[in-house]
């Protein structure tokens, strides 16, 4: 019989190879996986990407996410936990922000600004059962991000669900050190001449 685990084994292969195929470095320190992850999206992949990171969580009941390119992945994994709802957090584009909302200041990897994200406070609520999904996890500033919008909220954060994590940038040690659990799809252990070697 196929079981969950051979599954989930026959995925991370697969996510393996086609990152390594497909994947471009950038930089020396960030992965560029437009063609099938970030702009034009696999949609196959990215369901079983959500099915892969929702079976390694129980008892949630939301997904939050930042947009743009978490919104895909938070909304895979939220329809594997019977499409509980999935939340993004905003960067706001203006100086002004509401009142109503929780807001917090999240340094951009990718662009090394820093911008202020927002949820709206209907949306984050004591009691919620959060699993915070997204593309990357880098330097873990994204996720601290989002943490702190949970505990603005008094949400509970059951831990933070990742499609590939750049295990050389000190991400995982920041969120283990929260106390959260970290579970990613692939671990990319370095880049070495401008290719991709994974865990
Ligand atoms: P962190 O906040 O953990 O330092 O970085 C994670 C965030 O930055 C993610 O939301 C992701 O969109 C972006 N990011 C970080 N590293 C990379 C990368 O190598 N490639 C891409 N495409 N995005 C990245």
């Amino acid at each position: 019989m196929f079981s969950l685990f051979d599954k989930g084994c026959v995925f991370m292969k697969e996510l393996k190879e086609r990152i390594l195929k497909d994947g471009i470095v950038i930089n020396d320190d960030i992965l560029k996986v437009d063609s099938f992850l970030n702009h034009q999206i696999d949609t196959d992949l990215v369901f079983k990407i959500g099915e892969f990171i929702a079976s390694k969580f129980s008892g949630v009941t939301k997904i939050l996410t930042i947009e743009a390119s978490g919104i895909a992945y938070g909304l895979a994994v939220a329809k594997y936990y019977n499409n509980i709802p999935m939340v993004f957090a905003k960067k706001s584009k203006s100086a002004t922000v509401d009142d109503n909302v929780y807001k917090t200041v999240i340094k951009s990897f990718t662009r090394n600004i820093e911008s202020t994200v927002t949820v709206n406070n209907k949306y984050l609520n004591k009691g919620d059962k959060i699993l915070i999904v997204d593309d990357f996890l880098a330097e873990g500033n994204a996720a601290i991000g989002l943490i702190d919008l949970c505990k603005q909220a008094g949400a509970e954060v059951v831990g933070v669900g990742i499609v590939i994590e750049k295990g050389f940038q000190g991400g995982r040690k920041k969120l283990e050190d929260l106390g959260l659990r970290v579970e990613s799809c692939a671990i990319i252990d370095h880049f070495e001449n401008g290719k991709v070697i994974i865990k």
